[in-house]
């Protein structure tokens, strides 16, 4: 296990950062930061050009196409679309190094025909998916043109995956873990953040509960009740168990539902648990007190309870993690750029499928934005450019330099 093998050698942050300041000092590195320097202009309209290509989840061809094209120019060792769609680009290292792959996913959550055309105004850029995940796909694309253009050559192999359905189903990353698992020494998702970065993933769970009943009348024998009786009184009480803010943890009850009409006891009362925590075992401890509740509370009117599993996704864990070489060097990084970066637990993205693989994986990105998921999203220009350059020492720091 490559994670395994690195963390008996781990240094300390303060020694990192050292290493880091070492290579950020580089000519080469500092021509590849000139060079992102003197292209503020180009990357922006790419930036955007990319971004006025809509790809709602399962429709990133045409944008693929597009990045591709980008591609075919860098003079890579190998670009090719995996068995789902995933764009991946390989520039291989001279030897030696490990295997280190950054990704960005490529879909957006906008409707399929949707038009978007950028805007820019005040030192943002205004255009839904600007920046989830358009601002990372920009930050890999313009991190391969300055190291070609300084002429680096990393020891370790750079892998860029442009990734397919990471806002529904996450098909992209699991597909490409699964498929190059054992071959991976890091994984970087770029998605969202800036100043920080994430080591690990919250858990989600989505539930559907619901009470069977008899169902009847409003002027037929009562009891039996509706089953809205039952609903009513679990929620209350899964209302007062305890949810932990350490771990970080959070319980919601946002929809629910019962009789089609008035005048009918509802005959299936049901509701819904938004579950997350960063903590697999606060999850299951919650899911037992709530079947409990359930339980009781169907007993109390002589129902039954049905419990749907909406979908379901473990908490994203790897122990020590927090103080392995990744996020050590990552932190350096940070600190070398000049962010003082929060650094936590809670990520929700493509790294959370390469840590539940057991692969070492951090969630970063390069630059601020609003409004994600929305009409309205923009994103703050002049950052970019430092994130590109954060994004850049990490690629460098991780493959390793002659
Ligand atoms: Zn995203």
């Amino acid at each position: 296990m490559p994670t395994g093998s690195a963390q008996a050698q781990v240094k300390s942050v303060a020694q990192y950062i050292e290493q880091v300041r070492a290579l950020a000092n580089r000519a080469d590195v500092k021509a590849a930061n000139d060079y992102i320097d003197r292209n503020h202009e180009s990357i922006m309209r790419e930036w955007i050009a990319i971004t006025e290509i809509n790809a709602p989840s399962g429709q990133e061809h045409q944008r693929a196409k597009y990045l591709e094209s980008l591609l075919r120019k860098y003079h890579l060792d190998d670009i090719h679309y995996d068995s789902v769609g995933n764009l991946v680009a390989v520039r291989k290292g001279t030897g030696g190094g490990p295997v280190i792959v950054f990704d960005a996913h490529m879909d957006t959550v906008f409707q399929p025909g949707l038009q978007i055309k950028a805007t820019v105004r005040d030192g943002r850029i205004y255009a839904p998916g600007i920046g989830d995940d358009t601002r990372n796909i920009e930050a890999l694309l313009a991190t391969l043109r300055a190291l070609n253009e300084a002429k680096i050559k990393t020891k370790g192999d750079l892998v860029f995956v442009f990734t397919v359905e990471e806002e529904t189903t996450f098909r992209g990353v699991k597909n490409y873990v699964k498929e190059n698992k054992g071959k991976i020494d890091q994984y970087i998702a770029l998605d969202g953040g800036y100043e920080g970065f994430t080591y690990a993933g919250i858990g989600i769970n989505w539930y559907r509960h619901h009470f069977i009943g008899p169902g009847g009348h409003t002027r037929s024998q009562t009891p039996p009740y509706s089953a809205s009786l039952p609903l009513a009184r679990a929620i209350e009480r899964i209302y007062q168990l305890k949810v932990p803010m350490r771990p970080s943890s959070n319980l919601n009850i946002g929809m629910l539902g019962g009789s089609e009409v008035v005048n009918a006891k509802a005959s299936d009362a049901w509701f819904t648990i938004d579950l997350r925590s960063t903590s697999n075992e606060v999850i299951a401890d919650l899911e037992k007190q709530i079947q409990i509740i359930l339980n009781e509370e169907a007993a109390r009117v002589g129902m039954k309870v049905k419990t749907e599993v909406i979908s379901s996704a473990p908490a994203a864990v790897i122990p020590g993690h927090r103080e392995s070489y990744l996020v050590r060097m990552a932190e350096a990084v940070h600190r070398v750029m000049g962010f003082e970066p929060p650094i936590t637990n809670a990520g929700s993205n493509n790294s959370s499928a390469a840590l539940l693989a057991g692969i070492s994986s951090i969630s970063t990105g390069a630059g601020p934005c609003d409004g994600a998921h929305s009409l309205a999203e923009n994103c703050e220009i002049e950052p970019l450019y430092k994130g590109i350059k954060k994004v850049m020492l990490l690629e460098v720091a991780l493959a390793g330099v002659e």
